[in-house]
């Protein structure tokens, strides 16, 4: 059987759920499933709970592993791509390094690819997303944290030490709120979903104005990124205030991102970005005063289409690019 006709497993493991996907090489998802990730026993049940589900399944589904170009796999913390090993993955107890590769190899027979969680989902958007499998893609993620994956001529940049990309803990505000990475004022500050809520709650203290945000954060009420979005989009002058700023500080990140590789798309996805037009029209009024004329033209910002399944399907992704 040729590489073309082969299928692909993508696995996007995850702090809760781990997503599996059999698919086949055009990006067509032909079977998904997911099981609990189980963390406790420091994380040791992880793997062997992998390789027993993916046996499972090619059983339920007669079929041989020979029938597989490969399995890809999305994971937490810091991936070492010459030894196939992941470590720092702090939500799957994982603060040893794991031979994820290796074990899953031998445990299945099928050749596996690895790579770290946001640019997996990078490299989904940039195949069957919003990317149009364009070569040059910037992708930014708001979500719990902010995290980023840059895509040239059609590879994932790693840089020397697998930072490349890391746009959540570009600084851009010097004085800005403390960062769990240790600085001021990275990106992930603000424009995550406990940044958003973060600037509402600052704001709130000195606002003064007619506000239902300022009435729910007075009240102590419990109050999410988007519940802040959609005030705003009801007019209400406190949440506008902190889109504004959201919007202001991501508009400029992403101004420096689009003038450092003037990428064809920048993408925006991740929770935060299920405010849609709305909170791409405020960013890309931003991102138009700060970008560089020529850049502005030829890079566009577009928010991500596939949501959930991208970490999946650019997991199988790296089969293909290997
Ligand atoms: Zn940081």
């Amino acid at each position: 059987m040729d590489k073309q006709n082969k299928k692909l497993i993508g696995i996007d493991l995850g702090g809760t759920t781990t997503k599996f996907a059999i698919m086949t090489s055009q990006g067509e998802i032909q079977q998904r499933w997911s099981i609990q990730t189980d963390v406790l026993n420091d994380g040791n049940n992880i793997i062997p709970n992998i390789i027993e589900s993916i046996n499972h399944h090619l059983d339920l589904y007669q079929m041989q592993p020979q029938q597989f170009a490969g399995i890809g796999i999305g994971t937490p913390g810091s991936v070492n791509y010459q030894q196939g090993t992941v470590s720092s993955a702090f939500n799957l107890n994982w603060n040893r390094p794991m031979a994820l590769k290796q074990q899953i190899e031998t445990g299945t027979n099928i050749p596996v690819q690895i790579e770290n969680d946001a640019n997996v989902a990078a490299l989904g958007e940039r195949w069957q997303g919003a990317g149009d499998n364009a070569a040059n893609v910037a992708f930014v993620t708001l979500g719990t944290g902010v995290g980023g994956g840059i895509i040239v001529n059609g590879q994932i940049v790693h840089g020397v030490g697998g930072s490349a990309g890391e746009i959540g803990h570009m600084t851009i505000n010097p004085n800005g709120y403390q960062c769990t990475c240790g600085k001021r004022g990275c990106l992930e500050t603000v424009a995550s979903a406990t940044g958003v809520v973060r600037v509402a709650r600052d704001y709130a203290q000195e606002y003064a104005g007619n506000s239902q945000l300022k009435a729910s954060l007075d009240n102590g009420d419990d109050i999410t990124s988007k519940d802040v979005f959609d005030l705003a989009k009801q007019n209400d002058s406190l949440a506008l205030k902190v889109i504004d700023t959201v919007s202001d500080q991501l508009g400029l990140a992403l101004s420096n991102v689009a003038v450092t590789l003037n990428p064809k798309y920048i993408i925006i996805g991740g929770g935060v970005s299920n405010a849609g037009e709305f909170l791409l029209t405020h960013v890309q009024d931003k991102y138009n005063q700060y970008v560089f004329a020529a850049v502005k033209d030829t890079t566009s910002l577009r928010l991500a289409t596939l949501g959930n399944e991208a970490g999946v399907i650019g997991a199988a992704s790296l089969i293909l690019d290997n």
